[in-house]
């Protein structure tokens, strides 16, 4: 990324809203911003995460649950902050993932203009394609500033959306959700 391209970037816009970019506050200003999108948007230019799998020894048959996996993306519509948690929920066939694999790939998928539904539904089949779980299940919460602080402005709403691959009960694996709370 042309880090002073951006910069010329966020001085027009912040030029336009009627702002002095030259007062103290704002010195700095377009290149932490310009910065910013650089980190935000790391996924468009890296690869995933290396999904290092054990082999399921005790042959363990039921729903593995990780929860409240946190996440914070920017909606590709405002380029505004959304953000929440993800829940993931499979059934091994053979292979397991460690926890902060888990949370590598909600992390890496959330780092580019996103919208939640592509962030459920990527998140879902890079985990079902490294697992290959008999099934897989992803639940992502999200608090969108988009909706929150302009626009419509509904404070607190959460949008919730999922993705299920292959075969696993939803019913199961929402009870597990709610009883480790
Ligand atoms: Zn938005």
């Amino acid at each position: 990324m042309d880090i002073k391209k951006v910069e010329e970037a966020v001085k027009v816009i912040l030029t336009e809203m009627g702002e002095d970019i030259n007062r103290e506050g704002l010195i700095e200003t377009p290149n932490r911003v310009a910065r910013y999108f650089q980190e935000i948007g790391s996924a468009i230019v890296t690869e995933p995460p290396n999904l290092k799998v054990f082999t399921n020894e005790e042959e363990y048959d039921q729903m593995i649950v990780v929860k409240e996996i946190p996440y914070y993306s920017i909606c590709e519509h405002h380029l505004v902050t959304f953000f929440g948690t993800v829940a993931v929920g499979y059934i091994p066939n053979g292979k397991y993932v460690g926890l902060s694999k888990v949370a590598r790939t909600v992390d890496y998928f959330s780092r580019k203009p996103q919208v939640q539904e592509r962030l459920t539904e990527e998140i879902a089949d890079y985990l079902f394609k490294g697992l290959e779980p008999q099934g897989l299940i992803v639940v992502v919460k999200g608090r969108h500033f988009c909706m929150e602080a302009r626009g419509i402005k509904k404070p607190g709403a959460e949008t919730v959306t999922s993705a299920i691959r292959g075969d696993i009960d939803k019913q199961e694996f929402l009870q597990l959700l709610n009883t480790t709370k």
